[in-house]
């Protein structure tokens, strides 16, 4: 087996299998062995009695205490048994398993393993699970593999899938030299895919995960490099100038520009006019105001009889934007005419849009990737700015070149100028690593007349309180969010979800109150639907997932509360918080957490303490620890596999060394001694190329 063979050449998987499988993107056994573990389950020593804590899952070792009680229930056999150790005893449970009776013998000593809870004050078992010592002693120590799934495949099924495959797998031949793996610490790469589904200990988990995570910084800052090559001593194809259109808008816009704001307006009319051409990132915190950058650099570019290009990662965020340009070019008479283009447009609107792009009737085109897709001919297209979690690989700067003068163009390409725009929150130190290919401006200030956010951090009990407030600001003419984790079915328990949550909410508001639900997978012109309606203030309460949390721009939104807090990433709350405190009213943020361990309950806190989304960063990467890592979803923008920007921040400054020696010496990977890693890097290439979410 190798990395394409299909996965139905495993024993066991089936057709009904391979469906499910599909499901989960994976066709070939290498995609599932990069179907890492989703976190790993330990097994613990064995508590006493009076030691297990109720709500825990733990092992208990004790003495059967008389002849199992059964009882039967229509079809339902129940089996009461009696254990204890020196510390107490405790009741167990099994339903439909008659054959224990005979197993359990009295004065049997045995280990069991389950969730505890209580019953009339007594700590209970339910349908734990039955060792003897030794062979729980075996399982002690080791780790095992927890995947996400689809409903249907259970986590068995796919543990052994990956044990058959790992088992026939023809392993890659190692790519790095012996040298290097020295140098750097890290394992073999066969050894790394072994030990990261089935690590016989912690240590090995962690070494594993590091070479996988080297791995893959290594090949996006391998492809990144040449991308910087490519585009950095690009010449400026569109040079333009300042005109009357922009002064007179920053004349009349109802608000000046913070300092930061002015500064970084200079760099791009500087860079626009320069020698090259423009290849910028703006990094600013939530709300600190880059989309009306953006709309002067537009606007210059429509100045100057260009056509710019307005790109957004979701279409609920495009249309978001397109409406914000039509308002500001009704209200402030600015030249634009714009054009919108996503997927969920009819065949004839798109033709339509096509239409006046190809003619040059268009000059700002705001959409989603569709907007670089091979259908789209453009006049002149000289700006693109992208806002949030897109940027550009090799490939797609090559397209755009091409779109530069397609129809009437002179021969040799003309690249477009390019502006990036990211919220994500990431340390300067990491910055110029992950950015390496893009000039950075920081807007590190943010409007004067924004009050600080308050926040909560509370367990569920809070949850009546929590309704009668935003009820209160709902009063006030306010709107609010709650976000829910998104959940694939079976995937997780015990996570709110936002269909049966707006159900709920439903019960606990008055009926006054308008409540909708938003998530990743309605259709796009719903989820377009439900966001204008908020927006529009016809919606009171939005119920959704992580949907929202790249962009949006509801001012009028006072609330956010936060379910299963614990579940996300700091500098992702921080992103979801991002969406309120973005006009004038005071805004208000509830994270609820369901558990209440003490390093949740810490790390939560943070949140409370500060409102600044680098600071919080650079938190999360101090007491986030690789062990930690698996379950906590990752910053969208840098969606790597398996690394993680803020807590594998010294693996990726090791790559990032690395790739520079090694470029230094070798810049196009020619010498022999090369040809595995390029060969190896060049497959995979194509696969981390600049991922979208
Ligand atoms: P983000 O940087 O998160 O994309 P936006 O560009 O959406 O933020 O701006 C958030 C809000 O702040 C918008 O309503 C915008 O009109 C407003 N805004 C932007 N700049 C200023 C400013 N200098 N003074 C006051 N309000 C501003
Ligand atoms: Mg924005």
């Amino acid at each position: 087996m190798n990395r394409n063979t299909p996965i139905t050449e495993i024993k066991g998987v089936g057709q009904k299998a391979q469906a499910l499988y599909t499901k989960l993107g994976i066709t070939t056994v290498g995609e599932l062995l990069a179907h890492y573990p989703r976190d790993y389950e330990t097994f613990d020593l064995p508590v006493s009695v009076s030691g297990a804590e109720p709500g825990e899952i733990c092992a208990v070792e004790g003495k059967v205490l008389g002849i199992p009680n059964q009882k039967k229930i229509r079809n339902l056999t129940i089996l009461n048994v009696n254990v204890a150790d020196a510390s107490g005893g405790m009741q167990l449970t099994f339903f439909n398993m008659p054959f224990l009776k005979k197993t359990l013998k009295p004065g049997g000593c045995y280990v069991f393993r389950g969730r505890v809870q209580t019953r009339g004050g007594a700590k209970i078992m339910e349908q734990p699970k039955i060792y003897s010592p030794e062979e729980y002693q075996r399982q002690c120590g080791q780790l095992w593999p927890r995947y996400a799934l689809t409903k249907g495949l259970t986590n068995q099924a796919v543990q052994k899938a990956v044990r058959q495959a790992l088992s026939f797998y023809e392993f890659e031949e190692e790519y790095y030299s012996p040298q290097f793996l020295e140098k750097e610490h890290l394992l073999p790469v066969g050894e790394a895919l072994c030990s990261v589904h089935f690590p016989e200990n912690m240590d090995l988990l962690q070494a594993a995960r590091k070479r996988l995570v080297f791995d893959e910084f290594f090949g996006f800052l391998l492809t990144l490099q040449k991308n910087k090559e490519l585009t950095q001593e690009l010449e400026n194809s569109y040079p333009m100038l300042e005109t009357a259109d922009t002064v007179r808008f920053l004349e009349r816009l109802p608000f000046s520009l913070t300092n930061a704001q002015k500064k970084v307006w200079a760099e791009l009319r500087e860079d626009m006019a320069g020698e090259h051409c423009m290849n910028r990132l703006i990094q600013g915190d939530v709300g600190s105001g880059k989309t009306i950058l953006a709309v002067l650099a537009l606007l210059m570019c429509a100045a100057n009889g260009c056509q710019g290009a307005l790109m957004a990662p979701t279409e609920v965020l495009a249309v978001q934007h397109y409406e914000t340009v039509c308002k500001y070019t009704r209200d402030f008479q600015l030249i634009f005419k714009p054009v919108l283009l996503v997927g969920s447009m009819t065949a004839s609107q798109k033709r339509e849009a096509y239409e006046k792009i190809a003619l040059g009737e268009a000059n700002l085109i705001v959409g989603t990737h569709a907007l670089i897709q091979e259908k789209v001919v453009y006049k002149k297209l000289a700006l693109v700015v992208t806002d949030e979690q897109h940027r550009f690989g090799v490939r797609q700067r090559e397209m755009l070149a091409e779109k530069g003068e397609c129809g009437n163009g002179p021969a040799g390409k003309k690249h477009p100028h390019i502006l990036v725009m990211s919220a994500t929150p990431i340390p300067r130190t990491l910055a110029i690593i992950l950015y390496g290919d893009l000039q950075i401006s920081v807007i590190d200030e943010l409007p004067a007349n924004r009050l600080p956010i308050k926040n909560c951090v509370v367990n569920t009990s809070y949850r009546p309180k929590a309704y009668s407030f935003i009820a209160k600001e709902i009063a006030a003419g306010r709107q609010a969010y709650v976000i829910c984790p998104q959940v694939e079915e079976g995937e997780l328990d015990n996570v709110e979800n936002v269909v049966d949550y707006a159900e709920k909410l439903r019960t606990m508001l008055a009926p006054s109150i308008q409540i909708a639900y938003l998530h990743g997978r309605m259709t796009a012109s719903d989820k377009n639907r439900i966001m204008e309606e908020f927006a529009g203030h016809n919606i009171d309460v939005l119920v959704s997932t992580t949907v929202i949390e790249v962009g949006i721009n509801v001012p009028n939104a006072t609330v956010m509360m936060v379910e299963n807090a614990e579940r996300f990433g700091l500098a992702q709350l921080h992103q979801l918080r991002g969406r309120v405190g973005r006009g004038e009213h005071q805004s208000y943020c509830i994270f609820v957490s369901s558990n209440e361990k003490k390093e949740t309950m810490e790390r939560l806190d943070i949140l409370n303490r500060s409102n600044d989304g680098f600071r919080i960063a650079s938190e999360d990467l101090r007491r986030r620890g690789p062990g930690e890592l698996f379950g906590v979803r990752q910053s969208g923008e840098f969606a790597f596999q398996i690394g993680d920007i803020y807590a594998d921040a010294g693996v990726l400054k090791a790559a990032a060394e690395a790739v520079d020696s090694l470029l230094a010496v070798d810049p196009d990977l020619v010498l022999e001694e090369h040809a595995k890693i390029r060969q190896h890097f060049a497959a995979a290439e194509n696969s981390v190329d600049f991922r979208s979410i």
